[in-house]
């Protein structure tokens, strides 16, 4: 009896699938939901929606926050709100996901596609300034992995070209970067404006859900009636209007209670979800080190000015077939690791738009990335065990 136990723990083990990505709950989110429905106030802008939006200001200083229903709906705003119009063109890495563009296609922008970092996914920040014309209008700098572009550089380009600075910032809460000055400013507050995402597949989450960070004052007031479908409703609300109206344009991109609810109580385990990312993170490192240099296998960079908020671990393989392979092999043993974006300037829908420049970094980390599982609740271990018999 006792053998057959062990024989089928045994058993139930081998077979035990590591999922890529598990979201973590922390064990409020449905007392908060609970609440709120309880309360009878589930649209937005509510208690909730308040305490995350204030949690994010005096915690990361941030001007102004304003939760969305995701990145992509923060990224539309950012769009609207510096004004794009058809002709404009932004600048954006080809190796992103497809709402860091897709927000200001929407709006009639040419994208311009730049190249990766040969050391790093992220945009090269010296290929920049020469895809600059008189047309550009923004630099979107996607902070991939949550390690930092070199904004030293593109804020110095924005400032010289007179250019709006949107911060994709999905992946990158809880992340920083110490300026020349020598001062260490979170990601999402250094931009005119920031995208957080809050999609389950990020470190803190609400299933969907995102946020717009406003840096530049001056667009504050106009987010908040683009945020509440063109109307001055959050004016109304803090009293500054006796009635409210239609007074621009807009949509509905705030998100209600429900998701604020549960944002809430990851946002109460920030610290403690931020700890054992890092220690997760830090493992990886430490034990793939060798397997790495044997294999030629090049293991993830975070610059010195650049902060590690331990969003995600990849490494990158020599080839695309070392790197299918290896997927395949972890796969086999029950491992789920995946690739990543694929170049955006050799999508289907942009192939035909794009202007025939050859962005090679942006392709070899298109065929030669993998995604190690990644989650609170890993045990890495038993990723490990598996991986050093690939
Ligand atoms: C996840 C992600 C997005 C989209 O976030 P959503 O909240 O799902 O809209 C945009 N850009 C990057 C870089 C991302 O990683």
């Amino acid at each position: 009896m006792e053998l057959d136990i062990h024989g089928l723990r045994l058993l139930l083990q081998y077979n035990k699938v590591i999922a890529f990505n598990k979201p973590y709950f922390t064990g409020n989110e449905t007392k908060y939901i609970e609440e709120s429905v309880k309360s009878g106030h589930i649209s937005g802008n509510g208690k909730y929606t308040k305490l995350c939006q204030r949690y994010f200001e005096e915690h990361y200083g941030f001007r102004k926050c304003l939760l969305t229903t995701s990145c992509t709906d923060a990224l539309e705003m950012a769009a609207i709100l510096i004004g794009i119009q058809p002709g404009d063109e932004v600048i954006a890495p080809s190796y992103t996901f497809v709402s860091t563009v897709n927000a200001f296609i929407l709006r009639g922008a040419k994208v311009v596609f730049v190249d990766s970092r040969p050391d790093h996914p992220g945009m090269d920040e010296d290929a920049i300034e020469s895809l600059i014309t008189p047309n550009t209008k923004a630099i979107i700098p996607v902070h991939y992995a949550g390690v930092s572009c070199d904004m030293d550089k593109i804020m110095a380009l924005a400032e010289k070209y007179n250019l709006y600075v949107v911060e994709d910032a999905a992946q990158a809460i809880d992340s920083f970067y110490t300026a020349k000055d020598g001062v260490k400013r979170p990601l999402g507050s250094i931009g005119h404006m920031a995208a957080f995402s809050f999609h389950e597949t990020k470190n803190i989450i609400s299933g969907e859900g995102g946020m717009l960070v406003i840096n530049d004052k001056s667009f504050i007031s106009r987010a908040e009636i683009i945020w509440e479908k063109g109307t001055n409703r959050a004016a109304f609300f803090k009293g500054e209007v006796d009635k409210y109206g239609w007074v621009d344009i807009g949509s509905s991109f705030l998100p209600s209670e429900i998701i604020a609810a549960f944002l809430w109580a990851q946002l109460e385990n920030l610290d403690r979800i931020q700890t054992r990312r890092k220690e997760i993170w830090n493992c990886y490192l430490l034990e793939l080190k060798k397997w790495a240099i044997q294999n030629s296998i090049q293991l993830p960079k975070i610059p010195d000015n650049a902060s590690n908020n331990a969003h995600m671990f990849y490494l990158v393989c020599s080839s695309q077939l070392e790197r299918d392979s290896l997927i395949a092999n972890l796969k086999l043993k029950n491992v789920n690791a995946v690739f990543h974006y694929q170049s955006l300037h050799r999508s289907p829908f942009f192939m035909d738009k794009h202007d025939g420049r050859k962005l090679p970094n942006s392709d070899r980390y298109s065929e030669c990335l993998v995604r190690l599982p990644f989650y609170f609740e890993l045990e890495i271990k038993e990723v490990l065990q598996y991986f050093q018999k690939c």
